[in-house]
């Protein structure tokens, strides 16, 4: 297996879908070397250190090669206890130096929102390819940046939807696919939990300068994935209500709550909604022609549950439980050995963006608004 990733991988990395010139010494150095691709992490938050960090352990194509954070004793800690090299520990300023570092492959960026554009055309300058975190970025220009950043650089980009890994989920879009639900006509998503203001994680969340939007942009994006990766097509028309409790700190740059319908190609609708101040939901329904399939929740980080009905009650589907962040990490690594282009590209992050900014334009207009 590892023999076979080296070879794909030398062979590929010289090939098309990868522009880095590659010396007769750097073809020689990459096939004695790790078949696995070195990633460096942008931001050591709480989703890094809780979340991505761990989920290398399981990796056969990825492997941590670099840090860049604010706090160098940090960076020294995680450094120790993941196998990263103290050398591979940038800081922010130093980043751009990581051009220079042949250990890193690609870049993770885990930053707060409006700090996703900037560090993903940084990166891609260093001639590195680039996973970036949901939302790809607050506004489509910055989106549309990435994107021609990556192709300017020839690397690949790819956003972390990780919910687009998960067995769970992969299982609802193929029982929706064989046509076991019969033609679907409803999607209802629900992505809601409390913000808390004491978290550092969650201050950053409401300063629209930071995170670009409240609820939406933060969680009712996984709703929004929902609805379309379950339906298989683009919405055409949007429809959404804005609302924060009166008063409430927490909301005075941000919503609170979002709810937004679609309306898609084939005749189906989804009602979806976020909230910063509920308690915690992450759960959506397809509903068919001949049954219906539940998943609650859908979308958390483990124990996600599917039950589909047909006829009678429903039941539980048993699928296996894998690593999400693992796969979605693999994928990329993956994809960049392989020459292919990644199931979630940039263009699937502006897309979300896209319909996201025809929310909020629905939300302040009051009325609908078409999607072209
Ligand atoms: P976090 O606040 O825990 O981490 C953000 C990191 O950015 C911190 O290390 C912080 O020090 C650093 N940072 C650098 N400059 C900063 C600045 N000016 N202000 C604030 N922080 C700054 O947040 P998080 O929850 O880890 O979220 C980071 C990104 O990951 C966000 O884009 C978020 O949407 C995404 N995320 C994705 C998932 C998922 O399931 N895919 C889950 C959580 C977070």
């Amino acid at each position: 297996m590892q023999g076979t990733l080296a070879v794909a991988a030398a062979a590929t990395l010289s090939g098309a879908g990868c522009s880095r010139k590659r010396e007769g010494s750097d073809v020689a150095a990459e096939a004695t070397s790790s078949p696995k691709l070195g990633w460096a992490i942008v931001g050591l938050g709480k989703f890094t250190t809780e979340q991505l960090l761990p989920a290398f352990a399981q990796c056969q194509r990825s492997r941590l090669a670099a840090f860049v954070t604010g706090s160098a004793e940090k960076g020294t800690r995680l450094a120790g206890r993941y196998g990263v090299d103290e050398k591979s520990v940038y800081s922010y300023q130093t980043f751009d130096k990581i051009a220079q570092d042949r250990n890193v492959d690609v870049v993770y960026v885990v930053l707060p929102n409006s700090m996703h554009a900037e560090y993903t055309q940084r990166a891609f300058r260093a001639g590195k390819h680039v996973m970036c975190e949901k939302p790809m970025a607050i506004n489509e220009a910055e989106c549309s940046a990435m994107i021609a950043a990556g192709k300017a650089a020839g690397k690949r980009l790819m956003i972390a939807y990780r919910a687009q890994f998960e067995s769970h989920n992969r299982a609802a879009i193929e029982l929706v696919r064989a046509g076991e639900l019969g033609r679907i006509k409803l999607v209802i998503a629900d992505h809601c939990r409390t913000i808390d203001p004491k978290d550092p994680a969650d201050q950053w969340r409401v300063r629209r300068a930071l995170s670009g939007g409240g609820s939406l942009v933060d969680i009712g994006i996984y709703s929004l994935q929902a609805a379309r990766y379950i339906f298989g097509e683009e919405p055409t028309e949007v429809s959404a209500q804005l609302a924060s409790t009166p008063s409430d700190p927490r909301f005075t740059e941000v919503e609170e709550s979002a709810l937004f319908s679609l309306r898609f190609p084939s005749g189906g609708l989804a009602n979806c909604s976020s909230s910063y101040g509920t308690t915690n939901v992450k759960r959506y329904r397809v509903i068919g022609e001949k049954g219906y399939a539940e998943l609650d929740p859908a979308t958390a980080y483990e124990g996600n549950t599917l039950r589909v009905a047909k006829g009678g009650a429903a039941e539980a589907r048993a699928v296996p439980a894998t690593n999400q962040f693992t796969a979605e990490i693999d994928h990329l690594s993956e994809c960049i050995q392989l020459g292919k282009e990644p199931r979630t590209p940039g263009e699937e992050g502006l897309r979300d963006v896209r319909i996201m900014q025809a929310i909020y334009a629905s939300a302040r207009e009051g009325k609908s608004v078409k999607l072209t």
